[in-house]
C-alpha cells in the first residue's frame, strides 16, 4: 500500500468528473471559484492535468513550460526552497530559452513567510515587472497559497513544485489567506500541473515531513465531522471523496514508521496520500473531506498567535495536535449530549464516535512520525486549548461539526 493506485484512481475520478456530462459537484458557499478567464483558452483551471512525482521532475517542469509556450515565468520561493529546488529549475528553464526569475517572499514581522496581503502584493509587483506569463510555486503550502492567489488574480496559469510533503493543499483551488490578521479562504487557481522530485522531498526537513503527517492524521476527526454533519442534517456528502480521503489516511498511518525514519518509501507514500486528499477536496468541490473541528481549532490558534505577534507553528503540526485534542473531547461528551446534537441518526453517530482513536493513540502516531504531539511542544497553553474548544467553531460558523453542534446546543439552552 504505497499509495500509487490511490493517486492514479484519484486523478481518474477527477478526470471523469470534469467531463462535460458528469454530474456536477454540490454547490456550497465555499465551492472553489473559477478564474475570471481560463488559464489556458478552452480549458478550465480547476484541475491539475498532470502530477509528476518521479526522478527528473524538475526537468519535466521546464519541458512543460516549453510545451505551453511560456517565454517568461516567475518562480515564487523563499531562500530555503530556492536552494532546495528553485535554482535547478531556473537553470532547466534557462536551458530551454525561457526567462525565469525568482521572487523570494519576505518574512513578516514575526519572522514567518505568511500568505498575507503583503506577500501577495510583493509577488504581483514582481510579476508585473517581468510580465511573467505563468507563476510557479517552489516550496510548501504557504508559498503555494501566495502564488495560486496571485496567479488567479492575474488570470495566468500556475504550476506547482512542492519541495516537502508538508500539507494536502498543493492541488487546492482555494487559498487560505491572512487579511488584516484574520483567516479568509478565497477562490484561487488550482495548479495546471504538479512536479515533485523525490530527491527533493526526501531531503525536506523532518519537521515539515512530520507536519504533512499531522495534516493527514487530522482526517480522523475531519471525516468524522463530515459524516456527523451529513447524518445530523445540513451538509452535502460524497462517498467517493470520503473513501478516497479515508484510504489516503490509512496509507499514511501504515507508513508512520517509515515516515518517521525518513525512508523514501515512507515519504513518497505520504506525498501520494497528501495529493489524494487534496484531490478528494477538488472532487467534492469543498473542504469537508479534509477539514473539520481540528482545522478550525488550528486556524483559531493561528489567529491568536498572529494577534500576539508570536511565531507560527507549522499548519500540519497544529492540525495533528488539534486532532488528538478534538478526539479526546468528542469521546468525553456524555451520550445524551451527542444524541441531542445528532438527532434521529444518533446511533450511527455514536458508533462512529466509538471508532475514533483516542488522543493517546493519535499522539503515539504523531511521535512515531517524528512530530510534536503535545500542545506545549507548540507553545499552546491550556488556556488556548480551552479558548479554542469554546470558540473554534466561529472560524467556520456555518460548517456543521460536532463541536459546532454542541456549542449551538449550549446557546439554545441558555436562551430557553
Ligand atoms: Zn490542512
Amino acid at each position: 500500500m504505497s499509495g500509487e493506485d490511490l493517486l492514479r484512481e484519484a486523478l481518474e475520478l477527477i478526470r471523469r468528473s470534469a467531463e462535460p456530462d458528469a454530474p456536477s459537484a454540490p454547490d456550497g458557499p465555499d465551492k472553489p471559484g473559477e478564474p475570471d478567464r481560463p488559464a489556458v483558452p478552452g480549458e478550465d483551471a480547476r484541475w491539475p492535468r498532470r502530477i509528476v512525482m518521479a526522478p527528473g521532475a524538475l526537468e519535466a517542469a521546464a519541458a512543460h513550460a516549453e510545451e505551453r509556450g511560456y517565454g517568461r515565468i516567475l518562480l515564487v520561493a523563499d531562500a530555503n526552497t530556492r536552494v532546495a529546488a528553485g535554482r535547478r529549475l531556473e537553470q532547466f528553464l534557462a536551458n530551454r530559452g525561457i526567462r525565469a526569475e525568482t521572487v523570494l517572499v519576505a518574512a513578516n514581522e514575526a519572522g514567518d513567510v505568511a500568505a498575507d496581503e503583503a506577500s501577495v502584493v510583493q509577488v504581483l509587483i514582481e510579476r508585473q515587472k517581468m510580465k511573467a506569463e505563468a507563476l510557479a510555486a517552489v516550496g510548501g503550502g504557504t508559498l503555494h497559497d501566495i502564488a495560486r492567489y496571485a496567479a488567479f488574480t492575474c488570470g495566468i496559469p500556475f504550476v506547482s513544485v512542492p519541495t516537502a510533503p508538508s500539507v494536502d493543499g498543493f492541488t487546492s483551488g482555494v487559498a487560505p489567506l491572512i487579511l488584516r490578521g484574520r483567516k479568509v479562504t478565497v477562490p484561487a487557481a488550482a495548479p495546471e500541473a504538479v512536479f515533485a522530485d523525490p530527491d527533493v522531498l526526501v531531503r525536506a526537513p523532518s519537521r515539515l515531513i512530520a507536519a504533512g503527517f499531522g495534516d493527514m492524521l487530522g482526517k480522523y476527526t475531519s471525516l468524522f465531522d463530515w459524516r456527523f454533519g451529513f447524518l445530523s442534517g445540513g451538509e452535502p456528502y460524497s462517498p467517493a471523496a470520503a473513501d478516497l480521503t479515508e484510504r489516503a489516511l490509512r496509507t499514511c498511518v501504515a507508513h508512520a514508521d517509515g515516515i518517521g525514519r525518513g525512508t523514501e518509501e515512507g515519504i513518497l507514500a505520504l506525498m501520494r496520500a497528501l495529493f489524494a486528499s487534496g484531490l478528494a477536496m477538488l472532487l467534492f468541490g469543498q473542504s469537508h473531506p479534509a477539514s473539520g473541528a481540528e482545522h478550525h481549532l488550528s486556524h483559531w490558534w493561528e489567529m491568536e498567535f498572529l494577534r500576539r505577534g508570536r511565531r507560527q507553528a507549522l499548519h500540519g503540526a497544529k492540525v495533528g495536535v488539534a486532532c488528538a485534542i478534538v478526539a479526546d473531547y468528542y469521546r468525553s461528551v456524555p451520550e445524551e449530549r451527542v444524541r441531542a446534537a445528532a438527532g434521529e441518526r444518533a446511533d450511527e453517530v455514536l458508533r462512529l464516535l466509538g471508532n475514533l482513536p483516542s488522543g493517546e493513540e493519535l499522539r503515539g502516531l504523531l511521535r512515531t512520525a517524528g512530530g510534536p504531539a503535545a500542545p506545549d511542544e507548540l507553545g499552546i497553553e491550556p488556556e488556548l486549548i480551552e479558548g479554542g474548544l469554546r470558540q473554534a467553531h466561529l472560524v467556520r460558523p456555518h460548517r456543521r461539526t460536532l463541536l459546532n453542534a454542541l456549542r449551538r446546543l449550549n446557546v439554545d439552552e441558555v436562551k430557553d
